[in-house]
C-alpha cells in the first residue's frame, strides 16, 4: 500500500471541507484534503438560492432572531446552542467570504444583496425578512471557487479523485484513513493525527432527489462502521419544489422572488395551509402540502404535481393583493434566477417567465449524521463523549443546527460556521498530541471487501439493487410514514442487503477508473443508512418536523424531546442496529430566557405549538 502522512486529513472538498481545511492551514497543521471529485464538482457548487445572514442590508434583522427561526424551523429539537453560534457566526462568515472575492449581488447602495426564503422572519415570526445574501441562484458554486482560491494560495495538499473507504481506529483514537486512487485502483494508507469527514449527504438513497450522483453518504456509513453513531436518522428533508420526475432543484428563490404555488384548479393553495407565511412556510410544511394536494386530486391534471409560477403577471397580482408596491418583469427574473430557467428550457422545454413549472417533492438534506459538538469534534454517544481525532463538518455531521427540519441557506451557513470551527479545533489538537500508530493490518480488512466484490459471481447487479433501495425509500420512508411503510422498508432492505453480501456480480474487472466497482462499495454505504434511517424512523412514534406519521400525526414533547443514536451492531453482513432514544436536546436558549425571569410570553424558544 502506498503511504502518506499529513496531521490533518479532510475527506471531501465541499464547502465544509474547503472551510475546514483553510483554518486548519491557517492554524499552521499540515493539511491534506482527500476528494473523490475534483473539488470544485462537489455538490456545494449546485446550491442556489443563498447562505443566510442577518446582515439587515434590506430590512432590519437580527441573529437571535435568525437563531428563533433556525430552532422553530427545527421543529424545537434544534439544540439551541448551535442554533445561537449558527446565526451568530453567520455575519463573520459571509463578511469573510466578501473580502476572499466572493461576487454578491449588491443592493443599489452596493450593499450585499439579500432575498426572502422560506421561515425567515423577523422580530421572533413577526413578518417575513430579506436575509438570504447571494450571487444570482448561484451562490453555492461562488462559494466553492472562492474557497478553492483560497486553499490553493494557502498551499493546502490535494489528493484529488481519491475515495476514501475506512477509518483508521487504533485503541479508540484515530489514525488515518484509507483511500482508493480512482486512476490506478491502487490503495493508500493516510496516517494523521486529525481527521475530518465533510463528505455531504445522501439523498441517492431514495429515486427522487435534487441530490447528484455522488451524493451516497460515504463518510457517515464509515464512520457507523468504525462505532460511532448516527444521530436523528430519521430527519431527511424534502424539498417541495423538484423538478416533476426528475428531482432537479428549482430553489425556494424562486418563491423568495414572489413566486406561488398553484394546484390544478389554479388555486394558490399555501394560503389554506399557512396562512401568514404562505408558500414561504418551511419546507416540511409546503411538502406535506403538496402532497395533501396531490392526494385529494388536485394535482395538475390529476398527476402526482402542481404548478409553481414565477410568470410576472402572476407574481405581480400577488403582490397587488398583498398590498405590496413591488413590480417584477422579465428581465428581474431572468438576471435573479438564471440557471433555474436554463434547467427549465433544458430539460423540460418549459420557459418560467412563459408557463409554470411542474414541481414535487424530493429528497433533498440529511438533517441526520455523525454527531458533533459546536467544535465539529465526534461524539459517540448521549454524554457527548468526544472520540480523540475524529471529527465531522456540513451535510454529513448533525450539530445539531438543523433539529428535525432544516430552513433554506441555512446548510451554506453550516458549512462555513462548523467547517470553520472544525480547521481552528484541529489545528490546535494537532499541537498538542503525538502520532497514534498505525495498526499493523491497517487496510486489510476493506482491501478484502473490494477483492469480495469484484470476484462476485452472484446474479444480482448493484444497480438492480439500488433501484430496488430507492424504490422502497421513496415509497414508504418518504413525506408520509407509518408503522406498516417503514417495516415493508425495513424488511425489503434486509434483502437487499442480503444480496448485497452473498449475491453480487460486477462487470468490469479492469483497475482504472472502475466505476463499477467503486458503485458497488457506494452502494453497501447507502443500504446500511436507508436501513438505520428506517429503523431511526420506525421508533420515533410522533410527527416532528420533516418526519411525518400518518399514525403518530402529533408531536409528542413530553416523550420525544430527545435525540435518536443508531449504532451498528455486529459485522456489517449481519448488521442491525441499536437505536436509542436518550440523547437531551440543548435549551441553553430557552433556559437563559427563563433564568431572567421574564414572563412566559417572552420564553420564546420554549417549544410552542405547532401553528403556521
Ligand atoms: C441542488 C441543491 C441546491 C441547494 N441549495 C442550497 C442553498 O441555496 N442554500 C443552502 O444553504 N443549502 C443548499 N443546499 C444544500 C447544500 O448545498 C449542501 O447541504 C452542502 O453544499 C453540502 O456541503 P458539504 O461540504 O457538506 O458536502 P458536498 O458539497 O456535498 O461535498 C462532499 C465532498 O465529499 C467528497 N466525498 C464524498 N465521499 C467521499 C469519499 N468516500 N472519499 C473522498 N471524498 C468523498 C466529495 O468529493 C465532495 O468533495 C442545496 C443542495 C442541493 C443538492
Amino acid at each position: 500500500m502506498h503511504m502518506h502522512q499529513h496531521e490533518v486529513i479532510i475527506v471531501g472538498a465541499g464547502g465544509a471541507g474547503l472551510m475546514a481545511a483553510l483554518y486548519a492551514s491557517e492554524g499552521g497543521a499540515d493539511v491534506a484534503v482527500v476528494s473523490k471529485l475534483y473539488p470544485t464538482r462537489s455538490h456545494t457548487g449546485a446550491a442556489q438560492g443563498g447562505i443566510g445572514a442577518a446582515l439587515g442590508n434590506i430590512d432590519e434583522d437580527q441573529p437571535i432572531y435568525h437563531a428563533y427561526d433556525t430552532i422553530k424551523g427545527g421543529d424545537y429539537l434544534t439544540d439551541q446552542n448551535a442554533a445561537k453560534v449558527l446565526a451568530e457566526e453567520a455575519i463573520d462568515s459571509v463578511i469573510e467570504l466578501e473580502r476572499y472575492g466572493l461576487p454578491f449581488d449588491r443592493t443599489p447602495e452596493m450593499r450585499i444583496s439579500q432575498r426572502r426564503f422560506g421561515g425567515h422572519t423577523r422580530n421572533f415570526g413577526e413578518e417575513l425578512v430579506h436575509r438570504a445574501c447571494h450571487a444570482a441562484d448561484r451562490t453555492g458554486h461562488m462559494i466553492l471557487q472562492t474557497l478553492y482560491q483560497q486553499c490553493i494560495k494557502k498551499k493546502v495538499n490535494f489528493f484529488d479523485e481519491f475515495q476514501v473507504v475506512d477509518l483508521i481506529v487504533n485503541d479508540g483514537k484515530t489514525a488515518g484513513v484509507v483511500a482508493v486512487d480512482l486512476a490506478t485502483g491502487e490503495f493508500h494508507i493516510f496516517h494523521g493525527k486529525a481527521v475530518l469527514f465533510a463528505t455531504g449527504g445522501w439523498g441517492r438513497c431514495w429515486s427522487v432527489t435534487s441530490n447528484a450522483h455522488s451524493l451516497t453518504g460515504d463518510g457517515a456509513a464509515i464512520a457507523l462502521r468504525r462505532g460511532v453513531p448516527m444521530e436523528d436518522m430519521e430527519f431527511f428533508q424534502f424539498h417541495p419544489t423538484g423538478i416533476y420526475r426528475m428531482g432537479i432543484l428549482i430553489t425556494e428563490g424562486v418563491r423568495g422572488e414572489g413566486g406561488v404555488l398553484l394546484n390544478d384548479k389554479g388555486e394558490r393553495f399555501m394560503e389554506k395551509y399557512a396562512p401568514s407565511v404562505k408558500d414561504l412556510a418551511s419546507r416540511d410544511v409546503v411538502s406535506r402540502a403538496i402532497y395533501d394536494e396531490v392526494a385529494n386530486g388536485r394535482g395538475i391534471n390529476g398527476k402526482t404535481y402542481v404548478h409553481l409560477d414565477i410568470r410576472p403577471a402572476t407574481v405581480n397580482h400577488y403582490f397587488e393583493q398583498e398590498g405590496s408596491d413591488k413590480r417584477i418583469d422579465d428581465n428581474y427574473v431572468e438576471s435573479k434566477l438564471p440557471d433555474i430557467l436554463d434547467f427549465c428550457r433544458t430539460y423540460l422545454g418549459v420557459d418560467p417567465v412563459k408557463e409554470p413549472m411542474p414541481v414535487q417533492p424530493t429528497a433533498h438534506y440529511a438533517m441526520g449524521g455523525i454527531p458533533t459538538n459546536v467544535n465539529a469534534e465526534v461524539v459517540i454517544d448521549e454524554n457527548n463523549t468526544v472520540m480523540p481525532g475524529l471529527y465531522a463538518a456540513g451535510e454529513t455531521a448533525c450539530v445539531s443546527a438543523h433539529g428535525a427540519n432544516r430552513l433554506g441557506t441555512n446548510s451554506l451557513v453550516d458549512l462555513v460556521v462548523f467547517g470553520r470551527r472544525g480547521g481552528m479545533k484541529m489545528a490546535e489538537y494537532v499541537k498538542g498530541v503525538d502520532w497514534t500508530p498505525l495498526p499493523d493490518d491497517a487496510g486489510k480488512e476493506v482491501e478484502a471487501e473490494f477483492k469480495r466484490i469484484r470476484n462476485g459471481k452472484g446474479s444480482s447487479k448493484p444497480y438492480e439493487l439500488r433501484d430496488a433501495m430507492q424504490k422502497t425509500m421513496n415509497d414508504n420512508v418518504g413525506v408520509y410514514r407509518t408503522d406498516d411503510t417503514m417495516k415493508k422498508a425495513v424488511d425489503e432492505l434486509k434483502q437487499l442487503r442480503e444480496s448485497y453480501y452473498n449475491d453480487i456480480t460486477i462487470d468490469d474487472q479492469g483497475y482504472k477508473f472502475n466505476t463499477d466497482l467503486m458503485e458497488a462499495w457506494e452502494l453497501g454505504c447507502m443500504l446500511q443508512l436507508a436501513e438505520v434511517t428506517a429503523q431511526s424512523a420506525l421508533l420515533r412514534t410522533e410527527s416532528r418536523g420533516a418526519h411525518s406519521r400518518d399514525d403518530f400525526p402529533d408531536r409528542d414533547d413530553d416523550n420525544w424531546m430527545v435525540h435518536t443514536l443508531a449504532y451498528q451492531t455486529g459485522a456489517e453482513k449481519e448488521s442491525d442496529y441499536r437505536v436509542t432514544a436518550d440523547k437531551p436536546v440543548d435549551l441553553s436558549l430557552w433556559e437563559d430566557e427563563k433564568a431572567q425571569g421574564l414572563p412566559d410570553d417572552k420564553q420564546k424558544f420554549k417549544p410552542k405549538p405547532r401553528v403556521y
